[in-house]
């Protein structure tokens, strides 16, 4: 569904990826793992078209992302991100900000919009805060009201850049419930994380990044319980 071909990214002089390559089948929950400044969340963001591609390409659905002509705003809705900081709309309800993309992008009508929301809000326990304004609620609840806009959108493929980094210990686990849900429901997602624990048991594929490169990649059992990379092996060393 996804293909991240040759993919480099440079600002300047500074080199932050080179030559990534990697597939996306649907279905697959690839995990992003690596230390700070390995270029994962600059992986995303130009998977996203947040920014772009110094060289290589990404394809979806074998179309070219990049290529002049391509529609980036139906291709966001069909890939949708969740960030780290959240970035919900603070002004609104929890209920328009999920409506929101439904009716100002995709252009649906009031009651659809709410619909698809409140089926959304209903996924991931967050029914009961509709009318709740973003300030109202803790960390772990604006992850999910976040979590529930992007999946408003019925995107194919959902982005998670280190949805659980900003969060109390204590919220971190109704977030990655969630997530797993998601993952049992056979969404395909690509998820930077630091959780390991939840790379291990949820994620079909791991990538591991160091540098601005793949240093390893392979099922959670390659990664986690026979990694051949001395990079690898140091790197989760840090995690036991
Ligand atoms: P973290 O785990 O801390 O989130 P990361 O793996 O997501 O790290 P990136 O945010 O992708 O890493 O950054 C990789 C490198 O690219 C860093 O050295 C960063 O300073 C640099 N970088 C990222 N965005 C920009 C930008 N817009 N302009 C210049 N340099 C950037
Ligand atoms: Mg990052």
């Amino acid at each position: 569904i996804i293909q991240v071909r040759h993919l480099s990214k440079s600002f300047g002089t500074h080199v932050v990826l080179r030559d990534v390559d990697f597939t996306v089948n649907a279905g697959d929950v690839t995990c992003v793992i690596g230390a700070s400044g390995s270029g994962k969340s600059t992986l995303l963001r130009c998977i996203n078209l947040l920014e772009t591609p110094t060289n290589g390409n990404v394809l979806f659905h074998g179309q070219e992302i990049t290529a002049k002509g391509f529609d980036p705003c139906a291709y966001r809705a069909k890939v949708g991100m969740v960030f780290q900081s959240f970035n919900l709309f603070n002004n609104m309800s929890v209920l328009d900000n999920c409506t929101a993309g439904l009716r100002y992008v995709l252009h649906q009508d009031k009651e659809t919009a709410r619909r698809t929301a409140l089926a959304n809000l209903e996924k991931v326990g967050m029914a009961p805060y509709i009318h709740a304004k973003p300030r109202q609620l803790s960390g772990g609840q604006k992850q999910r009201v976040a979590i529930a806009r992007a999946l408003s959108m019925q995107p194919e493929v959902l982005l998670f850049d280190e949805p659980t980094s900003a969060l109390d210990p204590q919220m971190v686990g109704e977030v990655l419930a969630v997530m797993r849900q998601l993952a049992k429901d056979g969404l395909t997602m690509i998820v930077v994380t630091h959780e390991m624990a939840f790379a291990r048991d949820v994620s079909s594929h791991v990538v591991y990044m160091a540098d601005g490169v793949i240093a390893e990649e392979g099922t959670p059992a390659d990664i986690f319980e026979h990694p051949q990379n001395p990079r690898t092996v140091e790197f989760l060393s840090r995690f036991r």
